[in-house]
């Protein structure tokens, strides 16, 4: 019970998070990081900035019981402790994630078969802020210290039903019932999938690997499951644009799962991918099929980069860093080109553990020095 608290505290912390977002933001598709609209790289992960598909065309329609109990749980995660609001007021994911068009009316019904309950004067006080609950403390005399939950109970067990009436509820607030606090227990791998929205699991995907699956996988053992196999399809398909931010899950994935040293040797494959220049490939190939001149292929863009939060998770995972272990780690990556050699990608890491200010530019240049002599051949 305590541990669903927790869980439905941090679904609304989540939501407080999305409502600062503003329409000269985007969200990063690969970590979920919310950047500028104009960031070409992700400050976080470092992957590269799209502005599609995030609002897909393609309306889900809920036509599965799989598909309706996704609809439900996600509504009853994002909508508890709240009123009934007008159609446009809700979150855009409850439509183009949901297929839920017409929320208003999803709600009353989910009100009329017992998900949703008029909340208590705790919950109530629960969507409060601090501060109005402060206040409310002070002009009954009441001590104002503590936290959230103990303003909020001192508010409750203090003060008589007659001062309770004077504060100025909103009494239309509805809160998970028993039933709908079961239903979220029992769908909670799909609160995860939504949760994660940036590795772009679709029910579809996670229910197919899910069946293949022993029945008692939960959503990260399924969640590894897809990155595999996506591994595999990136890899057949030489995707290494997508295989990196693949790489990048994985590594979010096992910072979940506390598995750090695994997750060291990921995020090391992860600077691998951004320093090696694969993308040049690409150039070669415009070049090959005679779009672009051999000026505009000297001149092409090089995404060689590392995101200053790639540099930062790095360090946080310090001790697990050896030279043997970059070495393992460099062995492992198959890219058919890579400008960064393991001498350059060694002295890098160096400097990274030594030196928190460092000249990045210089392994840069280097690698990139390394590009173009190479496409001076050509
Ligand atoms: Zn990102």
């Amino acid at each position: 019970m305590g541990l669903l608290n927790k869980f439905i505290k941090v679904i609304n912390e989540n939501l407080k998070e999305k409502s600062l977002l503003n329409s000269k933001q985007i969200v990063c598709k690969t970590c979920g990081a919310i950047q500028n609209e104009k960031t070409r790289y992700c400050s976080d992960c470092g992957a590269e900035m799209t502005n599609d598909g995030y609002y897909d065309d393609n309306i889900p329609t809920i036509d599965s019981k799989e598909k309706q109990d996704y609809a439900t749980a996600i509504f009853l995660y994002t909508n508890s402790n709240s009123k009934i609001k007008n159609n446009n007021e809700y979150v855009g994911y409850l439509f183009y994630e949901c297929g839920i068009s017409n929320p208003k009316k999803y709600h009353q019904e989910l009100i009329n078969e017992g998900y949703l309950k008029q909340a208590s004067i705790n919950e109530i006080l629960y969507t409060f802020k601090l501060d109005d609950l402060k206040k409310i403390l002070k002009e009954n005399n009441l001590k104002v210290t503590g936290k959230k939950a103990e303003l909020i109970d001192r508010i409750s067990s203090e003060l008589s039903e007659k001062e309770l009436n004077e504060i100025n509820f909103d009494r239309n607030i509805y809160a998970l019932s028993e039933k709908g606090k079961k239903y979220i227990e029992n769908h909670k791998d799909y609160i995860e999938i939504h949760r994660h929205s940036s590795w772009q699991i679709t029910l579809e995907e996670y229910i197919k690997v899910k069946r293949q699956l022993n029945f008692s996988a939960n959503f990260n053992d399924i969640a590894w499951g897809i990155f595999n196999k996506r591994t595999i399809e990136y890899s057949n398909n030489r995707q290494y644009g997508l295989q990196r931010n693949n790489y990048y899950n994985m590594f979010q994935l096992l910072m979940e799962e506390k598995k750090e040293m695994q997750a060291f040797e990921m995020i090391v494959k992860v600077v691998i991918y951004d320093l090696s220049g694969v993308n040049t490939l690409e150039n070669i190939k415009l070049y090959k099929d005679g779009i672009y001149s051999k000026k505009d292929l000297l001149n092409s863009y090089s995404s060689i980069f590392i995101a200053p939060g790639i540099i930062k998770k790095l360090l946080e995972l310090e001790q697990f860093y050896s030279d043997e272990l970059v070495k393992i780690v460099y062995k492992q990556v198959a890219l058919p080109i890579n400008f960064c050699s393991e001498t350059i990608l060694i002295e890098l890491m160096h400097e990274v553990f030594h030196n928190a200010i460092f000249d990045y530019e210089k392994y840069i240049d280097k690698i990139n020095l390394e590009r173009i002599k190479y496409l001076k051949k050509l």
